[in-house]
């Protein structure tokens, strides 16, 4: 008496798109991306050049890394 084996479905998630293109606070541009670079995240607009460097934080995407930029940039602290 053998127990018929059942087959586990292996199912695939698709794996959720996250936006990696934003839009400039400074110009406009929808031209904003986020670049990993070690253990550095750049944010930077590939129009006016607009950037800021972050440190690497546990748990974030590159979406908030744009919004903190965004925070920044409206607070002034962003050197344009
Ligand atoms: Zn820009």
């Amino acid at each position: 008496m053998g127990r018929r084996k059942r087959r586990k479905k292996v199912i695939l998630k698709p794996r959720k798109t996250i936006p990696k293109i934003f839009t400039c606070p400074h110009c406009g541009a929808q031209l904003m991306t986020v670049k990993k670079i070690k253990k550095q995240y750049t944010v930077v607009c590939g129009s006016c050049g607009i950037r800021h460097e972050f440190d690497e934080r546990p748990g974030w995407e590159p979406v908030d890394y744009y919004n903190n930029f965004v925070d920044l940039y409206l607070e002034g602290k962003i050197a344009t």
